[in-house]
């Protein structure tokens, strides 16, 4: 098995760069759906969520209201790390289980938005980071509905290009056509994965 950690500041391509990656046969384990998964109604984690943080952050059905905690751990960063501390190692320890349960020799690419944020480098064979200027990420995540503003302050909040670049093995540069990140995936495909599942 080989197993690669996807990366990239909020509106750089990493799903672009997955559904390319799965189009040539990669296994994709995506954290944002496990982490959402990991607080669905009626799982241990919303559970741990409504203890810590009291009734007020799940809707009336008893789904997380993700607006309320967002304005709980938003400006609170301790908070913010006891949120963490409950998600994120369910989403890693479900992210080991699918990798687990992946065919012999499948390459396995795991997703993880804040790969840099959370110290997991060292847990792959490959980290592949998607770039791209930071202006050219506001306009796409404009055209996908946020806010210029909100877009600022989420890359804001994240890991800089400086410190994703430093544990990097592979840069996809993404400012161009989708047609040249396509080209830069095939290349990636062809010269590090192959070689290394032969
Ligand atoms: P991420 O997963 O890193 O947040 P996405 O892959 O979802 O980023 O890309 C963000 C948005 O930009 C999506 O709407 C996507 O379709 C679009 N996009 C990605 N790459 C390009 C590109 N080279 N040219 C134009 N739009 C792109």
């Amino acid at each position: 098995m080989l197993k690669i950690g996807l990366t990239g500041g909020i509106g750089s391509g990493k799903s672009t760069v997955a559904a390319l990656l799965a189009e040539r046969g990669a296994v994709v384990v995506d954290a944002d759906r496990l982490a959402r998964e990991a607080v669905a109604p009626g799982t241990p984690g919303l559970t741990a969520i409504a203890e810590e943080f009291g009734p007020g952050v799940l809707t009336e059905d008893g789904a997380l209201d993700r607006a309320a905690l967002a304005s709980v751990v938003f400006a609170d960063p301790a908070a913010r790390a006891r949120l963490d501390a409950i998600v994120h190692p369910r989403v890693r320890a479900r992210a080991a289980e699918l990798a687990a349960a992946a065919p012999p020799g499948s390459v396995v690419v795991q997703d993880v938005p804040l790969l840099v944020e959370t110290g997991q480098a060292g847990s792959f064979d490959l980290v592949l980071v998607v770039e791209t200027e930071a202006e050219t990420r506001v306009a796409r995540l404009v055209d996908r509905g946020l806010s210029a503003a909100d877009a600022r302050a989420r890359i804001a909040s994240q890991a800089t290009d400086e410190q994703r670049r430093a544990v990097a093995d592979v840069v996809l540069r993404n400012d161009g056509a989708p047609e040249e990140l396509a080209a830069q995936v095939q290349r990636f495909w062809s010269e590090r994965v192959e070689p290394a599942t032969r």
